[in-house]
């Protein structure tokens, strides 16, 4: 049967049309703003890719067009060209993209691009290798670097940088940044660090808000910043062009700025809960729908009436739901 468009709705009128897609619980890197260390809850068991790709069909046979592959981190399935691929190949998609820190990205690169990966994300908080190190806890600079310059050697453009700006930590980074963002023709953004968890609880104390951000940016650059749109999220990021340059960079206000009544996003976990708002906890066990042998309608139909739920603003004002929520499992 040939494919007939469909749109989800959800009960605040928001279209729904995004789904980030967390593939695995992990990460190899222990960024202390996200990860939640001894607080962890266990792991959930993880889907199997073709359990991934058939949750995924669903949403995009509702109404859903961009589908990203996040986590934990995404790199650590060696299933992921598989999961990839499979919701490539979905009638109604138009885009599948990735987030990933990089780390091991230049040897996967090619075969994800290949797999139907149009352009990935990779967050970079710092330029300096020690601060890097003390930021992720491990993490190997030098290979993110490799894995940005993959990226862009095989097309997987354009390639954004992520960087959550912490006072004390790297906010004098923002200049290295956008040259480093500069040279290479990136897309560059500056998050705002989420009370997310108790890892992001306790971090946004060193939030920076986006406008003080964007003052660092017009003073590093001498230049204006003119607002632009979007033209390939939708989401969360108010765009600004550098000046004359080609250059744009976003900020993601979640903190000083609600762009809650724009929402156009669910998410799912590793293990196939449908997580409505990233700062609300409830979920709905889609996976677990699966285990039980639930038809394809059965998941629309679960969907439809979920979304319908879909909060109408975060909670991040609570500690007590901030707290409850843990950014690895709910995939950022
Ligand atoms: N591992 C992948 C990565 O590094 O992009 C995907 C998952 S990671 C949770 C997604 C994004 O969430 C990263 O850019 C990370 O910096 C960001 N993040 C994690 N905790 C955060 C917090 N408390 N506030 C703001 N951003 C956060």
């Amino acid at each position: 049967m040939g494919y007939v468009a469909s749109e989800l709705i959800d009960g605040h009128g928001r279209r729904i049309d995004y789904l980030r897609l967390s593939v695995v619980e992990q990460c190899q890197m222990r960024c202390f703003y996200c990860h939640p260390g001894r607080n962890r809850a266990p792991a959930a068991p993880r889907l199997p890719a073709a359990s991934v790709v058939r949750l995924a069909a669903a949403f995009v046979a509702l109404g859903v067009k961009r589908v990203r592959l996040t986590g934990g981190e995404p790199l650590l399935r060696n299933d992921l060209a598989t999961i990839a691929a499979g919701i490539h190949a979905c009638d109604g998609v138009e885009e599948v993209t990735l987030s990933t820190n990089g780390e091991r990205l230049a040897p996967m690169a090619t075969a994800l691009h290949a797999a139907g990966i149009n352009r990935v994300n990779i967050s970079l908080d710092s330029l300096n290798h020690k601060s890097f190190r003390r930021i992720t806890g491990n993490g190997d600079l030098s290979r993110v670097i490799s894995g940005i310059d993959a990226a862009l050697d095989c097309g997987l453009q354009p390639v954004k940088l992520n960087m959550v700006v912490m006072r004390g930590i790297n906010d004098h980074e923002i200049g290295p940044m956008l040259d480093f963002a500069s040279e290479r023709e990136l897309d560059l953004r500056f998050i705002e660090t989420m009370p997310i968890g108790s890892a992001g609880v306790e971090s946004s104390r060193r939030l920076v808000s986006s406008d003080i951000i964007l003052n660092k940016v017009r003073d590093h650059c001498g230049s204006d910043l003119v607002p632009v749109m979007d033209r390939r999220g939708g989401g969360p990021a108010r765009y600004f062009r550098v000046g004359n340059s080609a250059m744009t960079v976003g900020v993601i206000s979640a903190m000083s700025r609600h762009f809650c009544t724009d929402c156009n996003r669910v998410r799912l976990t590793a293990s196939g809960d449908l997580q409505l708002c990233l700062g609300r906890p409830g979920q709905v066990a889609l996976g677990g729908m699966i285990r039980e042998g639930a038809s394809d309608d059965d998941l629309q139909r679960a969907i439809r009436g979920a979304v319908q739920r879909k909060p109408l603003a975060h909670g991040f004002a609570d500690p007590a739901v901030s707290a409850s929520l843990e950014m690895t499992a709910l995939g950022g």
